[in-house]
């Protein structure tokens, strides 16, 4: 397959000292407006999914829901949100973690994965890697077994590698 990480980094918008000094927003708003760009990542995403298979696609809010729900569509699996508290009805599961700017706490309906279900986990940026690891333990602590963490965008210099290095990691683009 043709490497369009060039040209789907030309969607991206870079917002300086957002949401704090210092910190370069990856602000994918201008990818999601354009259908050409959406299409591309999408298929970037799925193209490191041949041959693997996948039951469940589990998505952190907000912004990792906007491709988890059309992978979980494209696979023809069940999409599973991790939700910040208080917003998931049902019994839920809790984790807290650090984030690159704060700290947080996500949530998962205790129900929504089963014993051996094969996950692909799924956000939009992977940036110190609290987030997608805190999302990895509550998904094997249900008992799901990670095939792959996916990412619009994996910000290398941040060295969040280290913390899911036991998972396979993708990312459409990298910086
Ligand atoms: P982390 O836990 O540090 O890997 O952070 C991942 C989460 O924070 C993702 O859900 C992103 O939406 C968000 N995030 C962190 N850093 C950035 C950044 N530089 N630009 C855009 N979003 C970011």
């Amino acid at each position: 397959m043709k490497d369009h990480t060039q040209d789907l980094k030309s969607y991206i918008t870079d917002v300086p000292d957002f949401p704090k000094k210092g910190i370069i927003f990856k602000d994918i708003t201008s990818l999601l407006e354009s259908p050409e760009g959406v299409s591309l990542c999408l298929e970037s995403l799925l193209s490191e999914l041949k041959n693997k298979q996948i039951d469940k696609v589990v998505a952190i809010e907000a912004r990792g829901f906007f491709f988890g729900m059309l992978l979980a569509q494209s696979l023809n699996v069940p999409f599973v949100p991790v939700r910040k508290p208080g917003k998931l009805p049902r019994k839920v599961i809790t984790q807290s973690f650090d984030l690159e700017y704060g700290s947080d706490v996500l949530e998962l309906h205790e129900d929504a994965i089963q014993s051996g279900d094969k996950i692909l986990i799924h956000d939009d940026v992977f940036a110190t890697g609290g987030t997608a690891e805190a999302v990895c333990k509550m998904v094997e602590s249900l008992g799901g077994q990670i095939v792959q963490c996916n990412f619009i965008m994996k910000l290398d210099f941040l060295e969040g590698s280290k913390k899911i290095g036991a998972y396979p990691v993708f990312a459409a683009m990298r910086y």
